[in-house]
């Protein structure tokens, strides 16, 4: 059994060494061995919260004032904690490969602090706001929320976290180049998401049907598995250093 994944890790490396474009998709359950709790999952944070009173539009026009609350709630644990074991090898891997492409649906910001400079979000990024109205960016810190008030901006729009709600576009830009380097890749990589929320799932769809070889790291199986040239059934942060280690023996 070990020989097995020691062999996978290998097939994995040298798939990366020779790969003109390498694709990442990461997922909540790149995040959870930093502290951040996954969505879906048992333990995670729709077992807790009704989701469809939180991360919609609608919800946000009947009730502002509990959908800042969780997104202040969520926003405060996010600033606690630090990337894991790997967000860093995905700063390694970067440095290391040619051409590299990271994407992701988090929105905690932990691939950018980690390191990785150019991360396509999928999702938008919690740490930021924007005018629901007229979509100008507010920088964390730069709202206020008086007594009693939610932040407004100057067009009188309500401030809110620029994240992509459910039922909501997804930045075109972040989708743009996310379905081109899906396309134009040689390895696609699926790390800590569970696939099921589209556009994104749709990624390793894309990258499969275009030629490229497909790689999935969760420790659990996902719809996407029966696809996968190669699952590795082990947390990303323990995984993702084991990759960084086989490519730099070769
Ligand atoms: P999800 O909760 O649906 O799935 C998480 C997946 O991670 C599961 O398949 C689980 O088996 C796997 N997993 C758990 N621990 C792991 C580990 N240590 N290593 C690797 N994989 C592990 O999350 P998703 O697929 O990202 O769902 C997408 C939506 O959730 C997006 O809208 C995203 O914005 C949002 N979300 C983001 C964060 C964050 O920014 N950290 C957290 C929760 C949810
Ligand atoms: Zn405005």
């Amino acid at each position: 059994m070990r020989e097995q994944s020691r062999d996978q890790y290998q097939a994995i490396a040298e798939r990366l060494l020779s790969a003109n474009h390498v694709v990442v998709s990461t997922g909540a359950g790149v995040s959870k061995e930093s502290g951040v709790p996954t969505f879906r999952e048992a333990d995670g944070l729709w077992s807790k919260f009704r989701p469809e009173e939180l991360a919609n539009v609608d919800a946000f026009i009947r009730n502002p004032e509990r959908v800042w609350e969780w997104y202040q709630w969520r926003r405060d644990l996010i600033s606690k904690v630090k990337p894991n074991p790997g967000h860093y090898a995905l700063v390694e891997l970067d440095t290391l490969l040619n051409r590299f492409t990271l994407i992701t649906q988090n929105v905690d910001n932990l691939h950018q602090v980690a390191g990785n400079e150019y991360v396509v979000e999928l999702h938008g990024n919690i740490q930021r706001n924007k005018c629901h109205k007229c979509s100008k960016f507010f920088e964390e810190g730069s709202i206020v929320f008086e007594q009693g008030s939610l932040p407004k901006c100057d067009c009188g729009g309500l401030i809110r976290p620029d994240v992509v709600w459910f039922g909501e576009m997804l930045p075109e830009d972040a989708i743009q180049t996310a379905w081109i380097a899906a396309e134009s890749c040689d390895i696609f990589l699926s790390i800590g998401t569970s696939a099921v929320v589209y556009p994104a799932a749709q990624l390793p769809y894309i990258a499969k049907d275009a030629g490229a070889f497909l790689v999935e790291i969760n420790p659990e199986v996902t719809e996407l598995s029966p696809l996968t040239d190669i699952s590795i059934r082990e947390a990303s942060g323990v995984a993702l250093p084991k990759i960084v280690a086989a490519l730099k023996d070769l």
